[in-house]
């Protein structure tokens, strides 16, 4: 069955302007229960980061500084939320549960966490809304524990993902593949081992063709027995951060393609939500129902429309 990872903690209370759409943890699951692509018994609740899982990837340093609550000014503004102890408890959950969604992803094909996907994050610092890597964190420990040996990390957030490139610069068990905007923030990406800038505007068909002509090669050439998926919708035409212009469809179009073509390459994939700041919340919230449904399908067989039990 699809587990998802989701925990109460997942939802931060920001001040109601804030550009991160914190509702969406929300309504993500609401919508799926809701409209029958989920039941309740697709959820687990993830368990928590020790200290020394967390010190597999992030310095000492750091670690420290957020656990005394004692990052500079500087430092916090560059994560982007006000920082507190609920804060960094909720990065630990978010962090195991991706690691748990690899574990699941093993056994049943794939697996999801309704948040994850914070690739902002280096050994050392966060930013952008990032306070731990934790698919950086998740591929460590299953290289460590001997539960994956090599390790494929399809970002496709319109935003590189410098810290994971960062973390994993001299990790040849995880390749890091990361295809973003090219004139977007970070506007210093450190190089991960494949990435492809688009332009400004690049839409569906120019998208998809790039991804398709990319992605079979790649697993190919990798050969991994592990797929992390960061299936962000930062990607549509609606972000107010992203600059390309992906349609509803096409953002779908992804998603089943990155499942289908690991799905027949017989490669388990744990997917992560990442970013998505369209003005409208809806707009977020349907492209990440989108992925979950998508991998009902493909994997599950659950096509919609769902019948409601004991409706005539
Ligand atoms: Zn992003």
């Amino acid at each position: 069955m699809l587990k998802i990872a989701y925990s109460d903690v997942f939802r931060y209370a920001v001040p109601e302007k804030h550009r991160f759409p914190m509702q969406k943890y929300i309504m993500i699951p609401e919508r799926l229960l809701d409209e029958g692509t989920i039941t309740s018994d697709n959820f687990f609740a993830p368990k928590r980061l020790s200290e020394a899982e967390i010190l597999t990837t992030h310095t000492e340093e750091y670690w420290h500084k957020l656990k005394t609550q004692t990052l500079t000014r500087k430092e916090a503004r560059a994560i982007g939320f006000e920082m507190t102890e609920v804060l960094v408890e909720r990065g630990r959950y978010i962090a195991h549960a991706t690691y748990e969604c690899a574990l699941y992803a093993k056994k049943y094909g794939v697996a999801m966490n309704v948040a994850g996907g914070t690739h902002h994050a280096f050994a050392d610092h966060g930013e952008g809304f990032c306070v731990f890597n934790d698919v950086c964190i998740a591929s460590n420990l299953l290289l460590m524990r001997d539960e994956a040996k090599k390790i494929l990390v399809i970002d496709l957030d319109v935003h590189q993902g410098n810290g994971n490139a960062s973390i994993m610069a001299n990790e040849p068990r995880v390749f890091v593949f990361s295809m973003h905007g090219t004139k977007n923030y970070p506007f210093r990406k450190p190089p991960s081992d494949l990435d492809i800038g688009l332009e400004n505007g690049t839409g569906d068909a120019e998208y998809l063709r790039v991804l398709q002509e990319t992605l079979p090669l790649l697993i190919a050439q990798v050969n991994p027995d592990m797929i992390f998926y960061q299936s962000a919708v930062d990607v549509l035409a609606t972000d107010k951060l992203g600059k390309l212009g992906l349609t509803q469809a096409g953002c779908k179009a992804r998603d089943e393609y990155v499942m289908q073509t690991a799905k027949a390459a017989d490669i388990p994939v744990a997917i992560v939500m990442g970013g998505g700041y369209s003005e409208d919340v809806e707009d977020v919230v349907e492209a990440h129902c989108n992925t979950f449904r998508a991998a009902q399908e493909i994997y599950f067989n659950k096509v919609r429309p769902y019948a409601l039990e004991g409706q005539d």
